[in-house]
């Protein structure tokens, strides 16, 4: 039992997003959402004492876990150090070099949830299952459109498909957190319009949704820093341009951004 543990361990949590899943039931249930077999390599972000851990284990090839403090790496270490398959690693997961793997299955630290979702899908992975805060989950998967589609959405999902598998109560934690959560399911996909320039295209999007109220033809001007931005923007097409940040998709973002470069590198702006 996940309590037994963390009263054998003298762990009470808060600090460093220290909420511990103790259900057993949810437990099963991320690890199996990961679909794992022995060929598979785990990344798990914040082992704590290795409730999923101990899942993870049984069913994949190797687990890697990287964790934050350094009290809970030992634990970790007493429970599976004897293990030819438990690996642990020292440090913040947004920071350290990641270890090879190709599954990442992990009740994410919430603070880190933008950087460490965005490091490893620009790291590139196979499958995740990621539990994230609810309100944050929500707005991963929301379609353009909708009140919650944004920034976060766009970005999520030109890199991944990403489903909520299931909602979670704060009673299955302890310490209770405030707030509910959210399992999701990412599986990358290529996107039917690669991006030419990733940097180029995340600023554009932030540009869009800095000013959501405006037409996209004034939020984005900004954006475009070359002395030719009039004759750029006067040849974007107007069917996205008299539009909002909300009603563009991301592949529709993607070209906006690709053909305003390819408009940059014409008028030897570049
Ligand atoms: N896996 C456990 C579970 O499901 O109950 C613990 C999850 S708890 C929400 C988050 C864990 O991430 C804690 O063990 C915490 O110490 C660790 N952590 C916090 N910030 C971290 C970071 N930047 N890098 C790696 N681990 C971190």
């Amino acid at each position: 039992m996940v309590r037994d543990l963390l009263v054998r361990y003298g762990v009470t949590g808060g600090s460093h997003d220290q909420h511990f899943l103790i259900d057993e039931d949810i437990l099963d249930l991320i690890a199996d959402a990961a679909n794992l077999s022995k060929n598979d390599h785990v990344l798990e972000i914040g082992g704590g004492i290795g409730n999923l851990t101990q899942r993870l284990l049984k069913k994949a090839g190797k687990v890697t876990v990287i964790e934050y403090d350094p009290y809970l790496v030992d634990v970790l270490n007493d429970r599976f150090g004897d293990m030819d398959n438990f690996e642990v690693i020292h440090g913040d997961a947004v920071k350290v070099d990641l270890p090879s793997f190709n599954k990442v299955v992990a009740n994410l630290p919430y603070s880190i949830s933008s950087p460490i979702t965005f490091r490893l899908l620009k790291h590139g992975f196979d499958l995740a299952v990621l539990m994230y805060q609810y309100e944050f989950a929500k707005r991963m998967i929301s379609p353009s459109g909708s009140k919650e589609y944004g920034r976060l959405s766009v970005g999520i999902q030109h890199y991944a498909d990403a489903d909520i598998i299931i909602k979670i109560s704060p009673s299955a934690f302890s310490p209770r957190p405030e707030v509910w959560s959210a399992v999701i399911r990412l599986e990358p996909h290529k996107s039917p319009f690669p991006v030419k320039d990733e940097e180029f295209f995340l600023k554009l999007v932030e540009a869009a949704f800095s000013q959501r109220r405006k037409k996209l033809k004034n939020a984005i001007s900004r954006s475009i820093p070359s002395e030719e931005k009039q004759s750029i923007l006067n040849q974007l097409p107007e069917s996205l341009m008299s539009k909002r940040a909300e009603e563009l998709s991301p592949e529709d973002f993607a070209s906006l951004a690709n053909t305003i470069l390819e408009l940059k590198e014409k008028a030897g702006g570049i």
